[in-house]
């Protein structure tokens, strides 16, 4: 990880935040409202940055995946179809002396995390012992205390799934009280029983006199993708294996949303479906495990931030399923999720509007309802990745410090800042010069203001990779010199070339060559 030893926490990244103009609490002036933010000038450019490097990964480099923008309202039919109405609930419970809301489920996979944990420093002590010799494998699979944690957890596991899948509040509840879990906050064991909770917004369609319809706020953006399978295939004359791939808000009344932007009501997420003849969603399911992680592994925010979770509690439609976890301030958690969803979705949308939903290959004259391979991931979520990942405070030589975001340059939000190392003597008119050229290739940004080790800082706070300094040898030979972010090294290059440098840094093409 990028970050300083000092362990950072999510109240740094979200104090920064807002104080740089990345994450505003929504409505503020009215004291903000539960779990929703806004986005700020530079949060606006970072989050179209990764919008950009997703989309252009999905849909230019692929020429079987094709995208669209779907309405946030549906057919409400579409969320009985799809299960929503019936089965889109979490689990809640309440305790009575904090007060406070708890998805049932959480409480007990953290107890299940806080064993995990018992068996990682196991391994760390014994690794320390054994030293070179250590085989870690083996001693997972023999040591006695490890073995008693981990048939510990598969207990609790077990009996997680199957109170779960029977819809049997009362025993996840008896769970709760056997495993003596506590209120993370009070530390009260007095806990209320567990109700079901869907979260789903709904509102109204239509004026209330006129008879108005229930319609709901999408908790998904997938479901556009499904109703318009059959519009798409058609007018993009398109055959499996293809994809279709969407950026959107959805809605989710969460019960918990204490974590910043990891849990929000209203968020965005880029999810990509992809349409494949049954029989081979394995080798698919691969394939995308592998394109994705790529994907992430190629923005360098740290090969050892990513981890693969396999979901053993399969949901009933899928028959393959994992996320892509990353290394969050509070641990390693889901970014993006990789589901095999058979031909579930398609199947139930044939069988609630009694339109078929089939596709006929004339190769073989069979005809079949397609299975689906689905990437979803949260951008808002990967936003968080980007800022917990960059955000490092250094001591320097001198003694003095720095907060400096060391986002990709790729993605950052200002890419390069024009600063006149003095605001007289024809530097700022030189500086604006470069400035109306740079503009038209970067976001750029001007800055005369201050003294310039004060402007340094303030780029590197808001992740500018590149300063191009104006002093007086620019107006003798038409030099500059490029302060690169991260190591604080100076170059001086020709400002006829400072465009090509610049790009060749911070190219996406690059990247995108690279995955
Ligand atoms: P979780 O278990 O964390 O609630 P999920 O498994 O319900 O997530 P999916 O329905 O698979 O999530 O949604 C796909 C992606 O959308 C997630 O991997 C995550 O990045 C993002 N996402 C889901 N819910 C939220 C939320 N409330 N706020 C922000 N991002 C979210």
């Amino acid at each position: 990880m990028a970050n300083s030893d000092d362990q950072i926490t999510l109240k740094n990244i979200a104090s920064h935040s807002k104080e740089y103009g990345f994450i505003y609490p929504s409505s503020e002036i009215y004291d903000g409202l539960g779990a929703t933010y806004d986005y700020g000038p530079y949060g606006v450019e970072l989050k179209n940055n990764i919008k950009e490097y997703w989309w252009k990964a999905m849909v230019r480099m692929n020429e079987n995946i094709v995208g669209i923008d779907a309405a946030i309202f549906m057919h409400p039919t579409t969320w009985k179809a799809s299960g929503h109405v019936d089965a889109f609930n979490d689990p809640l419970i309440d305790n009575k002396d904090s007060k406070k809301r708890y998805r049932a489920d959480v409480l007990i996979e953290e107890q299940m995390a806080k064993i995990e944990a018992k068996i990682d420093k196991e391994v760390q002590k014994a690794a320390k012992r054994f030293g070179d010799s250590f085989d870690e494998a083996q001693f997972v699979s023999t040591n006695e205390r490890v073995l008693k944690y981990k048939g510990q957890i598969e207990e609790i596991e077990n009996r997680m799934k199957s109170a779960i899948e029977g819809g049997d509040l009362a025993a996840l509840k008896q769970l709760i009280v056997d495993l003596e879990i506590a209120d993370p906050i009070s530390g009260s064991r007095n806990w209320t029983d567990v109700r079901q909770f869907n979260l789903m917004f709904s509102t109204e369609l239509g004026s209330t006199a006129d008879g108005a319809e229930k319609i709901y706020l999408r908790p998904e953006t997938a479901q556009g993708i499904f109703v318009n399978y059959l519009n798409v295939q058609k007018t993009s004359r398109m055959k499996p294996p293809f994809g279709i791939a969407q950026i959107g808000k959805a809605f989710r009344n969460e019960i918990i949303a204490r974590q910043f932007i990891f849990r929000m009501r209203e968020f965005e997420q880029m999810e990509m479906q992809f349409f494949i003849k049954p029989g081979t969603e394995m080798d698919w399911y691969e394939h995308w495990k592998q394109k994705r992680i790529k994907w992430h592994k190629a923005l360098g925010l740290g090969e050892d931030n990513y981890r693969f979770h396999d979901h053993l509690n399969l949901a009933h439609y899928a028959n393959a399923a994992c996320d892509i976890e990353f290394n969050f301030p509070m641990g390693f958690k889901e970014l993006e999720g990789i589901h095999s969803r058979t031909d579930f979705d398609l199947g139930a949308h044939e069988k609630f509007s009694g339109k078929k939903l089939k596709f006929f290959d004339t190769a073989t004259n069979e005809s079949y309802t397609p299975y689906v391979l689905e990437t979803s991931i949260g951008l808002d979520r990967m936003f968080l990745a980007v800022m917990s990942s960059s955000y490092t405070e250094e001591t320097l030589e001198d003694g003095s410090s720095r907060t400096v975001l060391k986002i990709p340059p790729v993605l950052a939000p200002v890419k390069v800042a024009v600063l006149p190392l003095l605001n007289k003597d024809g530097l700022p008119e030189k500086a604006e010069e470069i400035m109306s050229a740079v503009k038209l290739d970067f976001n750029a940004q001007y800055d005369a203001k201050d003294a310039i080790g004060k402007r340094y800082r303030r780029q590197d706070a808001i992740g500018t990779p590149y300063c191009v300094t104006v002093d007086h040898q620019t107006l003798e030979d038409n030099t500059v010199t490029i302060r690169e972010r991260d190591s604080m090294e100076q170059q001086r290059v020709s400002v006829d070339e400072l465009i090509a440098t610049l790009e060749d840094k911070v190219s996406l093409k690059k990247l995108l060559r690279s995955i």
